[in-house]
Formats: structure tokens, C-alpha cells, sequence
């Protein structure tokens, strides 16, 4: 374990103890940053996960105690995922809501008895009466949120019409006292507002039930009668024993067999209701079920609304008691909810209205209804975000940006001068940008490329447009390895040819440059002889101040955070914004989370590239792997070996790269020279290392995925994967991406941890396909936006609960609704648009967020 990361983690308990008054250390947690920051590169963190924290705690003084515990739980998150091995020791609080940092397992809450609880007038909320069903909700589905305001992210929850009252705190319920509206605030519910939108996690559905009577021999179903008897005796002579239960429902009865679970027995009541799915079986001409599937249900209700709303719960409150508020609150106050939507949209949409949606996705008559009433408020997240991107877009575009001219035959010469012919695509991605250059407006350009399809050198194109009219580039690129390949590959091409660059005009600033170069670097930005400066956020830390940046180019842009770019971009005025990316982002998500941006995309690869061939292997045929690596290095290539992690830990299996770096060297690869790259070395050691690999010094490289990235060695042909099971499809396909970026063939070797993992369907995925935007695809489906976004794209995506941004109709629909009332009446000042214009401010809040 890493100390800095240790001591960061035992401060984050230490405040979150103390109820987050930030006294977890003298002077404040922000003041321990700057120490901390150079410790932590002392252990070779990475950069990212270094600029995360102290980037989330600078301010963490001026934040409001909610907000801190926000803040310090998506450190631990953070922590927990970058570094797996903290949370098998003392688990940081992946659920702080619960018990928020507390490290003893065995809370005093839990030993109060439910009577206990119960204030004067409140209702108890207890366990279910019959607790020890294993079955219950209570126990199965214990869902934990967030302590926020379950309201704050939903479109139109506040306006000048929405009735005052909704503020109210919960003890205005009948039921509900102190202690109940407190383990309430656990599921994020302050206000009756809250409980409004508290959408059910899912449904029971009872609307089509078979009634006994009219069950059929083989049929496999699901039945709710109630329990009219129960027994339980031994059968064949004491060698087993048989639990018989008959449950009738009205129309006729059911014997329900169980095989040796004596137990069971004493479960069931008379009178209690259960439903219970299986297949029809028959025994001696009356029908039965045997060891069905059972779960006791809530007779009351079935009778009412067959169809259930199952709502998240949490300690010490039942479904049937939390139902029952729910029904309190949304029967009286769904329908004197004000619609936010003009009719006109709603109409044109074909929806119903905002309190009509609200009543059925609680307590829907049927499936029919709560299927418009999802849709109605999926629509309204997804419109919401539709309105806040053509808004952010006109605000961007109302600035003025610098006009750069670009003469056609110098452009033509530097072309010239580049050691290859540009792609079709990449001609189209230079041309995006020419033009943007000449609108008079800042550019906000999404480059988009699958690996290796070259988007250095459009970014080289710009930049040398910008430095040609004497005003400064900056790039900036998420690790220290990929900035020093930045600055070398992007030297090679602006200082060759006719109207060049000169090589001092073109710096690289790291963490790691000395400081007497830093200081040199710095004047030079300041007095304009520095033309581009390349480097990692060591660009947009301290000091660093330019004469005239006119361009920024951000490099794997979703390795940053919002506020990075943000800052690289306050270092000039209106300047030009180009992100890269070789995330394919699929149209739908493109669409919304890069709503405001221009996007161009680079799909096609440079001429002369092979596929490369990906087979997943058994880790017994791990040898074939080691032969195939052998023969190419004899043919003068270079190989990849990456290995998962860096040391190896008991609970994870991983193979350790140090250790495998010594015995390959040692043992199979004898004769050949075997690098090796990781994390925990000082950016300067990696650079020699990778410096080495592209000398050929090295003939296979011992990674971990420290290349995952940007790294350009073309004539490596080999990447073997160990424990190729452990990454994401997405990570898989970028490790992928460091070969077959020359003409020869390349080879991708996939080794899973067990042999089982042969067929996992990442794996599978990948020998299939090598392009990156199917991938995408499939990764988007798997993992469901949120995770595929990553926590570091602001809120967008994981703002959603009824949307699925895989959904592409409904974006498509709610983006057309958006732009026609934008385009009629972009600043919302019709009367019949006042609400809507209320209930987007309320969504977006005065921030005005940054989506690039
Ligand atoms: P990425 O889009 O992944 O950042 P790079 O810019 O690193 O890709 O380019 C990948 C490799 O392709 C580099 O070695 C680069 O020199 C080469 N390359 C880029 N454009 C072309 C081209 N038009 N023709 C041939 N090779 C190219
Ligand atoms: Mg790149």
C-alpha cells in the first residue's frame, strides 16, 4: 500500500467522524494538500488520481457539510477503485449514507429494538411481522443512496407554481415523527417534494394472475392465494420429510409440496399471503406445485393496485409502511402539480401530463399507463438536457474568438512537409478546423478518432496555424509518458520543411522538469517566444501564464475532469478548444453529453493498416503466446506484455508485473532484452524506459497499463494480455490500439485469470471486432451509461433515472422538441414558456456547467 494514500484515506475517516467540521487536521484538510501532493508522486501515483483529489479538496473549506461528505465520498470512491486492495482491509465508505465512515461493523442502531423507535404520534415503522422470512424485501433489497434531496435532479420539480407546501418536512405525515423522518433523509427524502419524485425501483406486477380454477396441468406460473394450512411430516419411514401447504385464492385450492426443509413448516400461517411461481404438476388428479418459488405479498394491497411499486429502502423501514406514506403523498399532491411542459410539446410528443405521470408511476392501473407515464418522465431528463446544450451552445457562440486566416498554399507546403499523406478523414478533421479558425467564433471541437487513426497530427495542423500568426498552442495530455511523446512526434512535424518552427519555439513542461527549466518555460509563455507548450497538468498548475494562447488542445479528453479543461482554457481569452478522444461515443450519447461541441469524426485509418488478429487464450496455452512473441522478435518486432497490477495481493490473484518482469526475463526470454513499465515509477524512469522501447533497446516491454493511452511505438506487433478478464471492454480495446499502428500485422494475445474465462463475453467481444465504435456499442449496453461515462463527466448521464441514453428514439424526439422551441423562443420569454424557463434554471442551477 501506498502511505500517502493511506494517511489521505485515515484523514477522510478521521473528518467524516467528526461529522465533516473540517478539524480532521490543523488548518483545515486543504492545507495538508500541498505536502500531500509531493508524497504522493513520491509513491507513483498517477497523476490523474493526484490532480482528482487535490482538485476535489482545495476548496473543500468553503463547501457545506452536505457537500463535503459528497466531496469525501467520491474520494473514497475514487480510492476504492483505483486501488482495490483498500477495500479488502478497512472498507472505505462505499455507503456512507447508511452509516456514513464507520468502521466498526456492528452499529448501535442496530441493537435498538424496532418498539424503541417509535416517537409519540409516530407510527412504528417495524420489521415486517413475519422477520425472519429471508425472502422479504427488507432484507433482499436493502438500496442505499445517497443523503441528497431526492428532487434536486429532477426537471421541473420547482417553479413558481409548484405549491409551497411540497417544502414541508416529512413529520407532516401522519405516521412519521422525528425518528422516522430521519431514517427517511437516508433514502435522500426531506421534503413531501422528495417523496413526489421517489419513483419506485420496480414493479410487482399482479394485474395478470391465474386464478386457481383455471390453472393447467405443466403450466409454469404465478399464483397468490392464502395459506389455509400448513404441516409438515416425516415421509418413507422417517428418511425424509414433506411440507404440505394448501393456499386457496376464492376460486379453488393448491397443495404446495416442499422435499426435507422441516423448517418451513413454522413459516407459513393461516391467512398469510404468498404468491408463489412454478410449474402445475398433478398427483393423484389434483393439481400441485412442487418446491415452488414463494415470497409473501402484501394481501391488502393486491386488491387495490395490482400493480406494486417497490420502492428503495433502508434500515429500519418496511415496504409496506414506506408504501403507505408514498400512497399518502402522491394521491394528494400528484394532481395539484402544474405542468412545466407548453402544451405544445406535450402534445406534439404524445404525452400525458406531469401530474397524470406522476400518479401512475407510483401506483399505475396498468402496464400501460406506467409505460407513458415512464416515458413522459424520461422525456422531461432528457429535453431538460437537450435545452441546457443548445443554451450552453449559444452562449458559447455569442463570444467573439479570434479570426486566423489560413493561407491555402502555406497550408499546402506544411502539408508537404509531413512524412506521410493525410487520410481522407484527417483532411476533413484540418478543413473542421480551418473553418472554425475563420467564424470569427471560439472553436469547441470534439476530435474523434479510434485509436491510431492520427489525431496528432491534426492537432500539429492547428497548432501550426496558430503559431504561424504568432499567437501560442498549449496541449495537454493526461500522463507524463504521452506528453513527452506529444512533444516529440509534434517537434518531428512543425520543425521539418519550408516555414518551420524553430525547436526552442516548442517546450515540454511535466511535473517532473527541474525547476530552473520550468522557470525558463514559464518566461518564455510569458514573453510569447514559447510557440507551443506541451505537458501534463502541470500546465494548468501554479503559475504558468501566456502572452497570446489562442489554442488549447485537450488529449484523451475523458481522462480529465471538467474543471481541468476548464482551466486550460481560462490561460487565454476566447481561445480555441479542441478535445480528442478515441472513445467512440456512440450517436446517441454524442447527441446529449456532447450536445454543445462540433464534433468530427475520424473514422477511418491511415492507409496500409492490417486488422489485428486477436485470439483468447487459456492460461495453460500461455506458451503458444510466448512462441508467437519469440518469432516476432527474431523478425526484428517488439512486444507488449501487460499485466493487471503492479504488486501482488493475496485477495487478488493477479500476476504481479514486477515479478513476472524478473522470472520472463530470467526464464523465457533469456536470450532477448524485457523492459519493464509501472505506475510506481518516477514519471522520468518511465520516460527512459519507453525512450528505450522506441530505441529498440528493448525488444518486449513488461507493462502495466500505464500504456494504456496514447503510447506510439509502431514497430511493436504484439500485445499480450494476463488477466485480460480483469479489464473493460473499452480499456481492452485501447491496450489493443498500441499495436498494428505500422503496416505489419499485429497480434493481440487475450489471457484470462482462470481458463473459465475463456468465454467471457468482453473477451469474446474483442476477438470479434476491432472497431472501436462497435465496441462502444456494446459496452454502453452492458454497463449502462453511468459507468460508461465514468464519474468524471460531470453529472451528465448518471443525472438520469428514468432515461437510458441508449435509448435513441426518445433522445431523437426530445432534441427535436428542444430545438423547436429554442428556435422560436430561445430565451424562454413567451408566457406559455415561463414555467419551462423556471423549471431549467431550477435544473441547471446558475452554474454554468462545462459539457466539453
Ligand atoms: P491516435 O489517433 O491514436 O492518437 P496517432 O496520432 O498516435 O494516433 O497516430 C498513430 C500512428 O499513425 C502514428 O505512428 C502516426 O505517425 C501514424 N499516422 C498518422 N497519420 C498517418 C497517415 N495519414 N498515414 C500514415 N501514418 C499515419
Ligand atoms: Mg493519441
Amino acid at each position: 500500500m501506498y502511505p500517502s494514500i493511506e494517511k489521505l484515506q485515515k484523514y477522510v475517516r478521521l473528518e467524516a467522524k467528526n461529522g465533516y467540521d473540517n478539524k480532521a487536521i490543523i488548518g483545515g484538510l486543504a492545507s495538508m494538500l500541498e505536502t500531500w501532493e509531493s508524497e504522493a508522486r513520491n509513491d507513483g501515483i498517477a497523476e490523474e488520481i493526484i490532480q482528482a483529489v487535490t482538485g476535489r479538496l482545495r476548496d473543500y473549506e468553503g463547501l457545506s457539510s452536505e457537500s463535503r461528505r459528497v466531496t469525501l465520498f467520491g474520494i473514497g470512491n475514487r480510492l476504492k477503485r483505483e486501488f482495490p486492495e483498500l477495500g479488502d482491509e478497512k472498507p472505505l465508505p462505499a455507503q456512507p449514507e447508511v452509516a456514513p465512515f464507520e468502521e466498526s461493523e456492528s452499529t448501535p442502531q442496530q441493537e435498538i429494538p424496532p418498539q424503541e423507535e417509535s416517537d409519540s404520534q409516530e407510527e412504528s415503522a417495524p420489521q415486517e411481522e413475519s422477520a425472519p422470512q429471508q425472502e422479504s424485501d427488507q432484507q433482499r433489497e436493502p438500496v442505499h443512496r445517497p443523503a441528497r434531496p431526492r428532487s434536486e435532479s429532477v426537471p421541473g420539480a420547482s417553479t413558481s407554481e409548484t405549491p409551497i407546501a411540497l417544502n414541508a418536512v416529512l413529520t407532516v405525515l401522519q405516521g412519521v415523527g422525528p425518528r422516522n423522518a430521519t431514517t427517511l433523509e437516508n433514502l435522500g427524502l426531506f421534503t413531501l417534494r422528495d417523496m413526489l419524485y421517489n419513483f419506485p425501483r420496480r414493479y410487482d406486477d399482479y394485474s395478470e394472475l391465474k386464478p386457481i380454477k383455471s390453472l393447467w396441468y405443466g403450466e409454469q406460473v404465478t399464483v397468490i392465494g392464502s395459506v389455509q394450512s400448513a404441516t409438515g411430516r416425516p415421509i418413507r419411514g422417517g428418511k425424509s420429510h414433506i411440507t404440505d401447504v394448501i393456499i386457496g385464492d376464492g376460486t379453488g385450492a393448491l397443495r404446495l409440496t416442499w422435499f426435507n426443509q422441516p423448517w418451513l413448516t413454522n413459516r407459513f400461517r393461516q391467512g398469510m399471503g404468498i404468491s408463489v411461481s412454478g410449474k402445475i404438476d398433478q398427483y393423484l388428479g389434483r393439481l400441485v406445485m412442487k418446491s415452488p418459488e414463494w415470497e409473501l405479498v402484501d394481501t391488502e394491497n393486491l386488491h387495490t393496485n395490482r400493480i406494486v411499486p417497490i420502492y428503495a429502502l433502508t434500515k429500519k423501514i418496511t415496504q409496506k409502511w414506506l408504501r403507505k406514506q408514498m400512497n399518502q403523498v402522491i394521491s394528494h399532491w400528484a394532481p395539484k402539480i402544474t405542468d412545466h411542459l407548453p402544451e405544445s410539446v406535450r402534445l406534439t410528443a404524445k404525452l400525458p401530463r406531469l401530474d397524470t405521470a406522476l400518479l401512475n408511476v407510483h401506483f399505475p392501473k396498468t402496464q400501460a399507463h406506467l409505460k407513458l407515464a415512464r416515458e413522459r418522465l424520461a422525456f422531461d431528463e432528457i429535453f431538460f438536457l437537450q435545452m441546457g446544450v443548445l443554451r450552453q451552445k449559444q452562449d458559447w457562440q455569442s463570444i467573439m474568438g479570434r479570426i486566423f486566416d489560413v493561407p491555402e498554399e502555406w497550408l499546402q507546403t506544411r502539408k508537404d512537409a509531413l512524412p506521410f499523406t493525410l487520410t481522407s478523414v484527417q483532411e476533413k478533421a484540418v478543413s473542421d478546423i480551418v473553418m472554425d479558425f475563420g467564424s470569427g467564433r471560439p472553436m469547441n471541437r470534439l476530435l474523434q478518432g479510434d485509436v491510431g487513426s492520427g489525431k496528432t497530427v491534426v492537432a500539429a495542423m492547428a497548432i501550426e496555424i496558430i503559431a504561424h500568426a504568432g499567437a501560442q498552442s498549449a496541449i495537454m495530455a493526461p500522463t507524463s509518458i504521452l506528453a513527452e511523446q506529444h512533444y516529440r512526434s509534434l517537434s518531428e512535424m512543425l520543425i521539418v520543411g519550408e516555414d518551420a518552427l524553430q525547436e526552442s519555439e516548442i517546450r515540454l513542461l511535466v511535473g517532473d522538469t527541474p525547476a530552473i527549466r520550468k522557470q525558463e518555460i514559464r518566461e518564455g509563455l510569458l514573453d510569447g517566444s514559447v510557440k507551443v507548450i506541451v505537458g501534463t497538468h502541470a500546465l494548468i498548475q501554479g503559475p504558468v501564464e501566456f502572452a497570446d494562447l489562442q489554442l488549447a488542445i485537450v488529449d484523451e479528453q475523458h481522462r480529465f475532469g471538467v474543471d481541468q479543461r476548464s482551466a486550460l482554457r481560462e490561460k487565454g481569452e476566447n481561445l480555441h478548444l479542441m478535445v480528442m478522444t478515441a472513445t467512440p461515443i456512440p450517436r446517441s450519447l454524442a447527441l446529449t453529453v456532447h450536445g454543445d461541441l462540433d464534433i468530427s469524426v475520424m473514422d477511418e485509418l491511415p492507409s496500409g493498416r492490417k486488422p489485428i488478429e486477436t485470439h483468447v487464450l487459456r492460461p495453460r496455452e500461455r506458451e503458444r503466446a510466448y512462441t508467437m512473441i519469440r518469432a516476432q522478435v527474431l523478425d526484428g518486432k517488439q512486444a507488449f506484455i501487460i499485466y493487471p497490477l503492479v504488486e501482488e495481493s493475496e485477495k487478488i490473484e493477479a500476476r504481479a508485473a514486477v515479478k513476472e518482469h524478473e522470472s520472463l526475463q530470467a526464464e523465457v526470454f533469456h536470450k532477448l532484452n524485457v523492459g519493464l513499465l509501472h505506475g510506481r515509477m518516477k514519471p522520468a524512469e518511465k520516460d527512459e524506459v519507453m525512450e528505450k522501447f522506441r530505441a529498440k533497446e528493448y525488444d518486449i516491454l513488461v507493462a502495466t497499463t500505464v500504456v494504456e493511452v496514447g503510447v506510439d511505438v509502431p514497430n511493436a506487433t504484439v500485445m499480450l494480455i494476463e488477466g485480460a478478464d480483469r479489464f473493460g471492454l473499452a480499456q481492452l480495446h485501447q491496450l489493443r490500439g498500441r499495436v498494428g499502428r505500422g503496416l505489419d500485422k499485429s497480434y493481440c494475445l487475450l489471457i484470462p485469470t482462470d481458463n473459465d474465462d475463456t468465454e467471457n463475453e468482453r473477451l469474446l467481444a474483442m476477438a470479434e471486432s476491432n472497431d472501436g465504435f462497435v465496441l462502444a456499442e456494446k459496452d454502453l449496453q452492458q454497463r449502462g451509461p453511468g459507468d460508461f461515462l465514468g464519474t468524471r463527466q460531470s453529472g451528465y448521464g448518471t443525472g438520469l433515472r428514468m432515461a437510458s441514453l441508449t435509448d435513441i428514439d426518445l433522445i431523437e424526439k426530445a432534441r427535436k422538441r428542444a430545438q423547436v422551441i429554442f428556435a422560436q423562443d430561445a430565451n424562454l420569454e413567451k408566457e406559455e414558456h415561463k414555467l419551462l424557463g423556471e423549471a431549467l434554471d431550477h435544473f441547471w442551477g446558475d452554474t454554468k456547467g462545462d459539457m466539453s
